[in-house]
């Protein structure tokens, strides 16, 4: 394309909402084969609210919001904000723990008057030995209604369930949709469980995805796609992102996520919504089929 005609495609696009950065990023998002999509925060709102709380060995609701928002107090992951903000809610005052640690990928631990808490995925509880039980099997109920759940476990032993669920973008499914029709082949990628992925991806008509990916794994996924001469888009939101997004033939990043993904991208969408993707793609094949 000429420099003049990209430059009024960059131009066009930004009416949409839709920054790009480089004429190369433009260009190359006409020819995007696959497109990758981060789950939370890209496909759905990115904020978890509190929807179940599932006692197991423990009696008192109360104090297991207690002291897992105590647990959460330290961690940043959206997760971890839901489970503060539904104790604020209910007025719980959440207390110091000692020992506080994030194990990426699965959850928190830490210490409370002496005893060992840990709450986060399967995958936590499997490494601290603790018993599931049937709570293995109301977990996988959880999941499949599209909530996240998580196990909490005091000294080592289950005490309960939470499960938060996000919602998707109202916009979501539509965008989709335009996206496939402009022939765009859609993996939606996700650190979140099986069920639960495939709960939300079946929602927004996505029939691939692949889920439990451990951030630093995200861009590797890029690359496998990329190694059978794929153009890869990809698009996320988090700090999790940002490799798989700079690894991407083209990165777009969510206007309304973390300043990291918005630089490790070649394109950025200003609305947040998925629709700005489809208008990009738009724009892009518009652009080269004028100058031909
Ligand atoms: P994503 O951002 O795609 O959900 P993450 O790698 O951040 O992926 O998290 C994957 C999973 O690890 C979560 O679905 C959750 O089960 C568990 N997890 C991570 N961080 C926390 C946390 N702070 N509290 C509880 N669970 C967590
Ligand atoms: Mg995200």
């Amino acid at each position: 394309a000429t420099p003049m005609s990209v430059m009024v495609g960059v131009g066009k696009a930004a009416e949409a909402g839709v920054l790009i950065r480089n004429g190369e990023a433009l260009q190359l998002a006409s020819s995007i084969d696959v497109m990758v999509l981060d789950k939370t925060g890209t496909v759905t709102e990115g904020k978890p609210k509190v929807t179940d709380i599932v006692l197991i060995n423990a009696t008192d609701e109360h104090q297991v919001l207690q002291q897992v928002a105590s647990l959460e107090a330290g961690s940043e992951h959206p997760l971890a904000l839901a489970i503060v903000e539904s104790a604020n809610d209910r007025g719980i005052k959440v207390s110091k723990v000692q020992g506080f640690n994030a194990i990426t990928g699965q959850g928190v631990e830490a210490e409370l008057s002496g005893q060992r808490l840990s709450f986060g995925n399967l995958k936590l509880m499997q490494e601290k030995g603790v018993e599931l039980g049937n709570a293995k099997e109301k977990a996988q109920q959880l999941a499949e209604q599209a909530k996240t759940p998580m196990y909490f476990a005091k000294d080592g032993k289950l005490m309960a369930i939470i499960a938060v669920a996000d919602p998707i973008k109202t916009d979501s499914l539509s965008a989709i949709k335009r996206l496939q029709k402009l022939g765009i082949r859609l993996v939606m990628l996700t650190g979140d469980n099986q069920a639960t992925a495939k709960a939300i991806a079946a929602q927004v008509g996505i029939e691939e995805f692949i889920a439990e990916v451990l951030p630093e794994d995200k861009a590797a996924k890029i690359a496998s796609l990329q190694q059978s001469g794929a153009v890869v888009g990809m698009t996320g939101d988090g700090i999790n992102d940002a490799p798989a997004l700079a690894k991407a033939d083209v990165g777009f990043a969510i206007g309304t996520g973390t300043d990291v993904a918005i630089e490790s991208a070649d394109i950025t969408l200003m609305r947040g919504s998925l629709h700005g993707l489809a208008d990009a793609v738009a724009v892009s094949k518009a652009t080269l089929s004028n100058i031909k």
